[in-house]
C-alpha cells in the first residue's frame, strides 16, 4: 500500500484529476490536494510573497479533495512540507487535457508539479492526454488512466533513478487504437504564438500573446514523434538542466577576471534582499 498524491494543474475538480485519482487507488492510499482554479501554464512556481489557503472540496463521486489557491508546485509543498502530517511515497499529476511535449514541460503546471515532487525527493509521474486544442465534449481518460497506472507499477517494482521523473503523454485515441507505449526523449516543439495588441477603452494599448495552436517536429525516438505514431510517449526527465556538450567548449573561453578592470557600480537605490 502506497500514500500517493494526486495533483493537476487543470484545478481540482477537473476530470482528468479524479480520473487518475480512481486509477491510484489500486496501488493505496490517494490524498488530493490541487489548485482551486485552472492553472495551467503557470510553470514551476514558489509562491513566497503572501499567504495559500487551503479548502475542502468534494469531486463528482464524493471523494474528498483539497484546493490551494497556490500554483501546482504550491500544491506539492504544501502537501510533502507538512500540511497533511503524513509522508507520500509518490506524486502523481494530471490527467491534463492537452499534451506537454518538447519545450512546453517547464511552462506546464503538470509537469513542474511532477519537478516540485522530484525536488521533494519523491519519484513523480507527470500525466497528459492530447485532447487537441479547442474541443469541447466529453472525454475518455481511460487509456490514460491505464498508461498512468503501468507507469505507477513500474515506478513501484523498480523504482525510479533519484532526480527523475516520468512524463507520459497519451495519444487522444480509442483504447484499441492505440499502438503500446515507447520510451521516448523530449522533441521539439513548435510554437506559432503571435502578439496581438489591442487598445483599450481609455487608449491604452494591451496585449494576448495569441497564435495557433503549437505544432511539432515527429521525429522518431522523441514524445512528439510517439504521440503522431499512435503511442504512449513516456519521457524520463531530470532537473539538471546543465548543457554537458557545452562545458568543454566554454572552458577554451578566456574567463579571466581582473580586479583591475572591474569598476565600481553601487546605484542609488538600497538593496534589500528577502530573507
Ligand atoms: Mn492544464
Amino acid at each position: 500500500m502506497k500514500n500517493i498524491l494526486v495533483t493537476n494543474d487543470d484545478g481540482v475538480l477537473a476530470p482528468g484529476l479524479l480520473a487518475l485519482a480512481e486509477e491510484m487507488r489500486k496501488f493505496g492510499k490517494v490524498t488530493i490536494l490541487a489548485p482551486d482554479r485552472n492553472w495551467s501554464g503557470g510553470g514551476h512556481v514558489k509562491t513566497l510573497d503572501r499567504a495559500l489557503r487551503v479548502r475542502e472540496f468534494r469531486l463528482e463521486d464524493g471523494t474528498q479533495a483539497f484546493g490551494s489557491d497556490g500554483a501546482p508546485s504550491d500544491c506539492v509543498a504544501l502537501a510533502t512540507l507538512g500540511y497533511f502530517k503524513e509522508k507520500f511515497d509518490l506524486v502523481v499529476s494530471g490527467i491534463n487535457v492537452g499534451a506537454n511535449l518538447g519545450h512546453d514541460v517547464t511552462y506546464s503546471g503538470t509537469v513542474t508539479a511532477a519537478m516540485e515532487g522530484v525536488i521533494a525527493g519523491l519519484p513523480s509521474v507527470a500525466v497528459s492526454l492530447e485532447v487537441p486544442e479547442g474541443f469541447v465534449g466529453l472525454v475518455d481518460f481511460g487509456p490514460a488512466a491505464s498508461a498512468a497506472g503501468i507507469a505507477v507499477q513500474n515506478v513501484i517494482t523498480n523504482g525510479l533513478p533519484a532526480e527523475t521523473l516520468l512524463n507520459i503523454n497519451v495519444p487522444f485515441l480509442k483504447a484499441e487504437e492505440i499502438q503500446g507505449m515507447r520510451i521516448t526523449r523530449q522533441g521539439l516543439r513548435v510554437y506559432h504564438s503571435r502578439l496581438d495588441e489591442r487598445v483599450d477603452p481609455r487608449g491604452r494599448p494591451y496585449y494576448w500573446i495569441g497564435g495557433d495552436a503549437p505544432t511539432g517536429v515527429s521525429e522518431s525516438g522523441t514524445d512528439v514523434g510517439a504521440l503522431a505514431a499512435g503511442f504512449v510517449s513516456v519521457t524520463p526527465l531530470q532537473l539538471d538542466l546543465t548543457a554537458y556538450r557545452a562545458i568543454s567548449d566554454l572552458n577554451t573561453w578566456n574567463w579571466h577576471l581582473q580586479p583591475s578592470e572591474v569598476s565600481s557600480l553601487v546605484t542609488n537605490s538600497v538593496v534589500v534582499a528577502d530573507k
